[in-house]
């Protein structure tokens, strides 16, 4: 069996996004994926940057062909109904304003394919098979086992293997990386499916149209998702502790009816029916990290390595984002001259980390400081955090984000601390504006 260069296990947006970079850069990788595509997949709502992604690799055309519902932004509700807005904007590249665009909340099955198919018509090579173990010799991967569709074990040998596995996390759970840990949402359930005839909003103002990601949350932790996903069909889903899904005693589909119906008030208004389109889903332990994910001979990439929480859709972006660096770290690597015997993906981990961490802190600060957060995403905080909810989160961007440098020392802070979250708006205000105060965050 010959020997590739790359070998892509996982064919979601992490792996598809991984091949076409290499595509770009003259790479040919082989795409390991267990499941016939189209296949059903969670996680509807495309953050602001995903769509400078898609354009980046050519496939705003084959987006705009699938109709999507177009995105705007989102509005989150509290218990009130007293929204925020975050509406998507980019960057203008010549005067750095930000200017109003749009993105999509797509259906995962064809937003996947899509990019899928793109690979493979650039000239990934492709095998739908299942990854069965990774191929070591001696403190380098060189390669996978699979099992063909006849059940057949094979060996594949290549230079690197990129794990795009996403949940399934192939490396981590078989010890390859740094130990897999949970992550601060780790005992939360996501339970979802789908409603016809849901009011949405209806207007021509980017807040109002009818496209937008909606989210309503009742207590911290305790939240549900509103995302259109077609003309007619919402994708609903209710996430909440482990602990209080079982101490209900319901059945999933019936759990979910109850919740649409008093979580939040702005919600409830909405549902005119519950009667599911499509079989009604859990997702449980989605909540984890582990480090040391790069070595000799492999990396990982997107939820392969680490998943934070859905709440503010960042999941496909930042596993499109790091198949993008990956690709880089994989070409220099592979165009290299010499090499040393170090890690080759070091710094590809170290970048990653810099995204990673800022959307754990953003959100963590959202449940921490929930009447603070509002003020700042409406107030003179604005733009901060319009720029971390697109997902500008990697270099100076990233490091000049006043408000992402206060989140930081604040979460820095009260994790040390381990003490309760500030409950009335004072003290939360009172703990914002110290940190807002402090010295400049060096990283
Ligand atoms: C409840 C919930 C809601 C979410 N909502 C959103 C949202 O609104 N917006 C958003 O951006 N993100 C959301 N996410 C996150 C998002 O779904 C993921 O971050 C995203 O799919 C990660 O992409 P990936 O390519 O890394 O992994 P995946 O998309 O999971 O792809 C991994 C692929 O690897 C394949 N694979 C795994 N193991 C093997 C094996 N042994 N052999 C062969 N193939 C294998 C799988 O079949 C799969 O196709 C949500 C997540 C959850 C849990």
């Amino acid at each position: 069996m010959k020997k590739r260069q790359v070998i892509i296990l996982g064919g979601g947006p992490a792996g598809s996004t991984t091949a076409l970079h290499l595509l770009q850069a003259g790479i040919q990788p082989l795409i390991i994926e267990r499941h016939a595509f189209p296949r059903y997949h969670i996680g509807e709502s495309l953050s602001g940057e995903c769509r400078g992604a898609i354009r980046d690799l050519g496939l705003e055309s084959e987006m705009l062909a699938q109709d999507y519902p177009v995105k705007h932004g989102v509005n989150v509700f509290n218990p009130h109904g007293v929204p925020f807005w975050v509406e998507v904007k980019r960057r203008c590249p010549e005067t750095n304003v930000l200017i109003p665009t749009s993105t999509w909340s797509v259906t995962r099955s064809t937003y996947d394919n899509v990019l899928l198919e793109a690979a493979r018509q650039r000239g990934a090579e492709y095998m739908e098979c299942e990854a069965i173990s990774p191929i070591q010799e001696g403190d380098r991967i060189t390669g996978l086992q699979i099992r063909t569709d006849g059940g057949v074990l094979e060996n594949l040998h290549c230079d690197v293997l990129v794990d795009c596995s996403g949940q399934a996390t192939f490396l981590a759970s078989r010890g390859f990386t740094g130990r897999k840990v949970k992550g601060g949402y780790a005992n939360q359930i996501a339970v979802y499916s789908q409603l016809a005839d849901v009011v949405r909003d209806s207007g021509t103002e980017p807040s109002k149209v009818p496209g937008n990601t909606l989210i309503f949350y009742k207590a911290k932790n305790h939240w549900a998702w509103m995302i259109p996903v077609s003309e007619t069909e919402t994708s609903l889903g209710v996430v909440t502790s482990a602990a209080y899904f079982k101490e209900k005693r319901l059945d999933k589909a019936e759990f979910l009816r109850t919740e649409l119906l008093n979580l939040n008030p702005d919600l409830t208004r909405r549902i005119t029916n519950t009667d599911f389109l499509d079989e009604v889903r859990t997702n449980t332990s989605y909540s984890y990290s582990a480090n040391d994910y790069t070595g000799k001979g492999f990396l990982c990439v997107g939820d392969a390595h680490e998943f934070t929480d859905p709440i503010f859709s960042f999941g496909v972006f930042l596993s499109m984002r790091e198949g993008e660096f990956a690709a880089q770290a994989i070409g220099k690597y592979l165009g290299a001259d010499s090499r040393s015997n170090g890690n080759p993906f070091a710094d590809y981990e170290m970048i990653n980390r810099q995204g990673q961490d800022a959307v754990r802190d953003l959100i963590d600060c959202f449940w921490e400081y929930p009447l603070v957060f509002t003020r700042m995403a409406s107030g003179v905080n604005q733009d901060d955090i319009t720029d971390l909810f697109a997902g500008r989160l990697y270099g100076h961007i990233v490091e000049n984000n006043k408000s992402r440098q206060s989140m930081r020392r604040l979460m820095t802070a009260r994790r040390a601390e381990n003490a309760p979250p500030p409950r009335t708006e004072a003290m939360q205000a009172g703990a914002f504006a110290e940190s807002l105060a402090a010295p400049s965050l060096s990283r």
